[in-house]
């Protein structure tokens, strides 16, 4: 497995102040205190790339496509630590097979890698809620956003507003967040669906989530990284929420070279990560958790999807 951004992790270690700055598995950690490690894969913004990116001289050639991601992510569960996988949206709509297929091999796809939550964007209502919610009836793993009203719509009982998932003693909150959706996706293709303020959901739901008792707090967000006039954005989430661990940002098609850390009205930190688009880069976080307490560390990577990952 070849790894990015060594020296990115280095320094991104040394600001979130942990104490090993090793690289590689749990037997070079220098912290014997620790008892469980999850490890956290992202991905955000595939927009119908099925295949690999074609060897036209563009700057993605040879990138992307599922069976390089579906090899990448092998690779990392034959590690043998628990995985958690999640993408943050747009995993439709891009490219032709999205006008004959409609996004099931998107989804079928994505439940055949073991995806366990993920939020819809902007483009997977493209053709509406009814296909989202059709496609959705075939997907093993849950849609989640907290801040869209869909009672009385498709999408009722199908989209939800948070996923509580137990790996090994590790028990994450996933939290869905999105983008409004008025003026991006035409209105008969939306209609019922209630627009509600992310920040405010977002809390009312980590409170929940913090009540029932959860180590960690994992928000999927399709409201896009930054907007210089203000608006709503995971950089203004990510300082107003109450204790978010990690935004799983997309629809900026940003590429982070590492995250990006807040401090959030809880007082704890609250990283900001996102892997630009077209399934080129997977995020990978491994967090670590300590014997007893709750103060777990991590470190940050980002991994490429291409041939030489894949093999
Ligand atoms: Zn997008």
């Amino acid at each position: 497995m070849h790894w990015i951004n060594r020296r990115d992790f280095i320094r991104k270690t040394a600001l979130v102040g942990l104490g090993a700055a090793s690289f590689g598995g749990a037997s070079v950690l220098a912290r014997p205190a620790v008892e469980r490690r999850l490890v956290l894969l992202h991905t955000n913004d595939m927009h119908g790339r099925l295949d690999a990116f074609p060897m036209d001289g563009g700057k993605y050639q040879g990138m992307g496509g599922l069976e390089a991601r579906a090899s990448v992510i092998q690779q990392i569960r034959n590690e043998g630590h628990p995985v958690l996988l999640v993408d943050a949206g747009d995993f439709f709509q891009g490219t032709p097979y999205f006008n004959f297929f409609k996004g099931a091999p998107e989804i079928a796809a994505m439940t055949h890698m073991g995806y366990d939550a993920a939020t819809p964007g902007s483009s997977d209502f493209s053709a509406g809620m009814e296909n989202l919610a059709t496609q959705w009836k075939l997907a093993g793993f849950p849609l989640l956003a907290c801040n869209y009203g869909v009672a009385e719509t498709p999408l009722e009982n199908i989209l939800l507003p948070y996923h509580i998932i137990v790996r090994e003693n590790i028990t994450i909150g996933v939290i869905g967040v999105g983008i409004d959706l008025k003026g991006r996706v035409p209105e008969g293709l939306i209609k019922g669906i209630e627009y509600r303020d992310p920040i405010k959901c977002v809390n009312e739901t980590t409170n929940l989530l913090k009540k029932k008792g959860c180590d960690l707090v994992v928000c999927l967000s399709h409201l896009g990284d930054y907007y210089s006039d203000g608006k709503i954005s995971d950089t203004i989430l990510a300082r107003e929420n109450i204790g978010v661990d990690i935004i799983i940002g997309a629809h900026t098609h940003r590429f982070f070279q590492q995250p990006r850390r807040y401090v959030n009205k809880g007082n704890g930190d609250t990283l900001v990560s996102q892997m630009g688009w077209g399934g080129v880069q997977m995020g990978r976080i491994d967090y670590f958790f300590p014997k007893s307490g709750t103060n777990k560390t991590l470190k940050a990577n980002r991994v490429d999807v291409d041939k030489k990952n894949a093999e």
